[in-house]
């Protein structure tokens, strides 16, 4: 990584510091990661607009981070600006026509916690993912057989050049995990999404408080991970494939593939990057040459890795 040989930028009219060399261990879910070579997390429009602003005068490239928990940050860092949405937070509940307009940075489970104590159905899937509503719209994130694609309706993004646009879930060409924002380089503002009204609270909390449980139940919360490191092929669940190949519990340096479900992998104290990344290789290569079947990350794997 390009070190910033330089003290914090103050966008002071705006109150906001974009810092050099900052360590991003702790901007992720992996608990891994060298620094970003300028990181910014603006709270407010206007001190995004200046972090713009400021960035086009620069030549460097950009990352957009959420919380972090779906990337797998190198340990030589990242070259450019890391800005992070994860401050950009409100809300609006519409009761007269359901919808939730929410910021990008409000975690979306805290979302659906708040939608579940109106009585509000839709987002009862998102209780036990740890990511932010911007992330959700861009990974398409999803569980119990539901995503958000399944009650998006918009999403305001925003180019560095200041550009602002409304998107529909159409515009956004929403499969499997995917949308058309991943690698684009547009910065999600705020989702609005359609919800049902006119349930008991009791009942929607009751499913809510379901889903979370069994999640708890099925899943390692206890060490650092990405959740889910594969995509699911469409013939077998990939951590079905793992399993088979007896590889729980596989450690690379301090990097294990879990003991209760094979496509978690994490880190069980001081892992590497390089780590985490040599074991998804590792998975890889051993589910190709059994089943002639290429997993492909979920997990997003920014900056240099070697695979030896
Ligand atoms: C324990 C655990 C369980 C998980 N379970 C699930 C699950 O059940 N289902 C599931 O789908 N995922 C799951 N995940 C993965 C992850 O939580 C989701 O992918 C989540 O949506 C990522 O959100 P984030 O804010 O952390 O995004 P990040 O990880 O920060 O970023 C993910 C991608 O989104 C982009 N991005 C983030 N914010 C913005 C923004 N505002 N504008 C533009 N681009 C942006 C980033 O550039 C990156 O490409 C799990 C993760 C963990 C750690």
């Amino acid at each position: 990584m390009i070190k910033a040989l330089s003290s914090p930028i103050r966008l002071s009219a705006v109150n906001c510091h974009i810092f050099p060399n900052f360590s991003l261990a702790n901007q992720t879910s992996y608990r891994v990661g060298g620094e970003a070579q300028w990181y910014v997390a603006p709270r407010t429009w206007e001190a995004l607009q200046a972090t713009f602003e400021w960035f086009q005068k620069q030549d460097i490239p950009l990352m957009l981070l959420g919380a972090g928990s779906n990337l797998l940050i190198s340990d030589h860092g990242i070259d450019g600006l890391v800005l992070s949405t994860r401050y950009l937070r409100y809300r609006n509940f519409d009761p007269e026509t359901g919808c939730v307009t929410v910021a990008a940075g409000d975690p979306v489970a805290k979302i659906a916690w708040q939608a579940a104590r109106r009585g509000w159905r839709g987002l009862e899937w998102a209780v036990g993912i740890p990511g932010t509503v911007g992330g959700a719209v861009v990974m398409n994130a999803g569980a119990h057989r539901q995503c958000a694609a399944d009650c998006l309706v918009s999403a305001v993004v925003v180019s560095p050049d200041g550009i602002v646009e409304t998107l529909t879930s159409k515009d956004l060409n929403y499969s499997y995990r995917t949308s058309s924002l991943q690698g684009a380089k547009k910065l999600v503002l705020e989702a609005t999404f359609q919800l049902e009204m006119g349930f008991s609270r009791q009942e929607v909390m009751a499913t809510t408080q379901h889903n979370l449980q069994q999640r708890k139940s099925s899943q390692p919360y206890d060490k650092p991970s990405c959740g889910s490191v594969f995509r699911n092929p469409t013939s077998h669940a990939a951590g079905w494939l793992i399993e088979q190949l007896g590889l729980k519990g596989y450690r690379i340096g301090n990097a294990e593939i879990s003991h209760r479900h094979a496509n978690f992998i994490l880190n069980c104290g001081q892992a590497k990057a390089q780590d985490i990344f040599r074991l998804i290789y590792h998975a890889q290569e051993q589910v190709e040459a059994r089943w002639s079947l290429l997993l492909e990350p979920e997990v997003k794997i920014l900056g240099e890795f070697s695979a030896s």
